[in-house]
């Protein structure tokens, strides 16, 4: 088995892996790297590689920059099949004609429609962590990832045609990215805990995004996020009438977290004091606390998929996705919740009513019957979607709060929000709303560090690390950091390998850390080394161009290792 890694290498987008099983190809992940409209190009080209000669693409979970070039990959002749959750394979077809529909993919619907989708946990045998075959002495295991419903890394065990004894596998894992939930905490609202490799694992390719940052006690506590929320409402109510909270919100997981946790905050956590006060903010002339427009047609179209998946049990009567600390926190019974869900997530008609709110997919219509509205609206950065229009017409009220739920990204409007929402008397670039500074007179904060979706540094080195079991663990001989900037990459590196000194009991060992690069080439997980190697079933570099950057990257090595001393200076 050789692995090259071809995206997310030094950056968080486009996530792209290619395995050689056998003179067999196949991808992890087909990523879109692009920050713009367009996609990047490569000898006319989408992909450094070619597209015909991949059997199947394994598929972490359904955001855009894990799969958002898998219909160019069918357009450029590829023909194989998507292994991936049922989950992932419904939410990334929605999301993908979605996409084409937009016209900003380079890709249309007819691409979309050519994916064909492979489902394993549709086996009723399937089981998280279990193996399944895929290839001649080839086998792959799912492990859950809760970083949005569906997601999970790859295990993969192989034994080469050049090995003698039989049953001497060897084990690559694919943490594709992971999220925030354990099974100790799971205080995000709808996923159950993540998952850890197995003690077999010999390689591990990790996510590193948040590689270089702790997360604060706080923003990993269920009750002090809603709190948080809690308090957002309070103040947004006495704003008066038409006070308004706009939540700018990626429509895949984000919408349907903060959406139960507004439901926990207004049905659960608000007593009936709270409730009389917010009320008497507007003279008890309205009848509820809250009208909350969620106006993103992906969500609505996501609901069902949510329900269906939230709702679904495995084989031992676990649910596959869903936090059971959920029933605990409603004081609800499980039928009880499963009700809620569906209210919450895929309501009839679109609407539903509860005794402090109402709730409505899509509908514009303006009601005055609560204290406070609440709008959710993609795109999470602010970056166009229906939240634009929500901005321009709100952000020059002193009677709105826009609360940012998530990373932004910078050049993006959602960037500037967050410049205003961390100091209060900074000045943005308002260009995007088409307002001058003085006309914005929105509250802006943010509850970003409470939803992110990705796991921190403390999570991602016990992802690689920790012992999950009391059975013995082979020495993790490499992990390979990738999905992350390269700061993040180079300090997530240093806090493995400061962990694996301390050899603690409870900690598997890792032998070394590295951080490839797009000219790295091939990796021999049998040799354990970087090879140069020209596949031309695949490769489209040949072989003399391999080798030439091969040298090339050995000399820049060589170069930052003497860090330049003694390098004569041009005069
Ligand atoms: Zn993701």
């Amino acid at each position: 088995m050789k692995i090259r890694f071809l995206g997310a290498l030094g950056r968080v987008t486009g996530s792209c892996s290619l395995l050689n099983h056998r003179d067999r190809y196949y991808l992890v992940d087909c990523g879109s790297a692009q920050t713009g409209n367009t996609v990047e190009l490569n000898e006319g080209s989408a992909f450094p590689f070619k597209p015909r000669g991949i059997r199947a693409v394994f598929l972490t979970h359904a955001h855009f920059d894990h799969s958002g070039l898998l219909p160019v990959l069918v357009r450029e002749r590829f023909n194989g099949r998507i292994c991936c959750t049922r989950a992932t394979a419904d939410l990334t077809y929605l999301s993908l004609m979605d996409v084409a529909a937009l016209g900003t993919g380079g890709f249309s619907a007819s691409d979309v429609s050519k994916l064909k989708f492979v489902c394993p946990d549709e086996d009723p045998r399937f089981q998280f962590g279990r193996f399944f075959p895929v290839d001649r002495d080839l086998t792959c295991a799912f492990i859950r990832t809760s970083h949005v419903l569906g997601s999970v890394g790859f295990e993969f065990q192989f034994s080469d045609w050049k090995e003698t004894t039989p049953g001497q596998r060897k084990t690559i894992v694919f943490s594709g990215d992971i999220g925030c939930n354990t099974d100790e905490n799971p205080y995000q609202s709808l996923l159950n805990g993540r998952q850890y490799p197995s003690t077999h694992a010999k390689y591990v390719v990790c996510e590193s995004t948040y590689g270089d940052r702790d997360r604060d006690r706080a923003h990993v506590d269920f009750w002090a996020r809603l709190r948080a929320l809690k308090n957002l409402l309070a103040k947004a109510a006495t704003l008066g009438p038409g006070a308004t909270i706009v939540f700018p919100c990626f429509s895949l997981q984000r919408t349907q977290e903060l959406l139960f946790d507004l439901y926990c905050v207004l049905e659960v956590l608000l007593t009936n004091d709270e409730r009389r006060s917010l009320l008497q903010n507007h003279g008890n002339q309205v009848r509820r606390v809250a009208d909350i427009l969620v106006d993103s047609p992906l969500a609505a179209k996501y609901g069902p998929i949510f329900v269906r998946e939230l709702q679904r049990s495995r084989s031992n009567g676990k649910p596959f996705y869903m936090n059971t600390a959920m029933k605990s926190r409603l004081h609800q019974a499980e039928f009880a919740v499963d009700s809620i869900i569906t209210t919450l997530l895929c309501p009839e008609n679109g609407r539903a009513e509860g005794r402090n709110y109402s709730l409505s997919y899509c509908s514009r219509a303006e009601s005055q019957e609560a204290a406070v509205r609440i709008i959710i609206a993609g795109a999470g950065m602010c970056n166009g979607g229906r939240v634009t229009e929500h901005l321009k017409r709100l952000l020059t009220s002193p009677r709105t709060v826009v609360a940012l739920t998530g990373y932004q990204s910078a050049g993006t409007p959602g960037a500037e929000l967050m410049r205003r929402a961390i100091d209060p008397s900074a000045q943005m670039d308002t260009c995007f709303w088409g307002l001058s500074h003085s006309e914005v007179q929105a509250d802006i904060g943010t509850l970003s560090a409470y939803y992110s979706g990705h796991a921190d540094r403390n999570g991602l080195v016990d992802f690689i690390m920790r012992k999950n079991s009391h059975h013995s663990y082979q020495v993790v001989k490499r992990v390979f950091l990738i999905h992350g900037e390269n700061c993040a990459r180079a300090s997530l590196k240093r806090s493995i390998m400061n962990r694996a000194a301390q050899t603690n009991t409870g900690d598997r060992l890792v032998a070394s850390v590295e951080l490839p690069e797009q000219f790295s080439g091939w990796f021999d997980l049998l040799k354990n080394n970087w090879v140069v190697e020209y596949h031309p079933a695949v490769d489209r570099m040949d072989m003399e161009n391999a080798a030439l950057k091969a040298e090339l990257r050995r000399r820049d090595e060589q170069i930052s290792e003497e860090q330049w001393q003694g390098l004569p200076f041009a005069d």
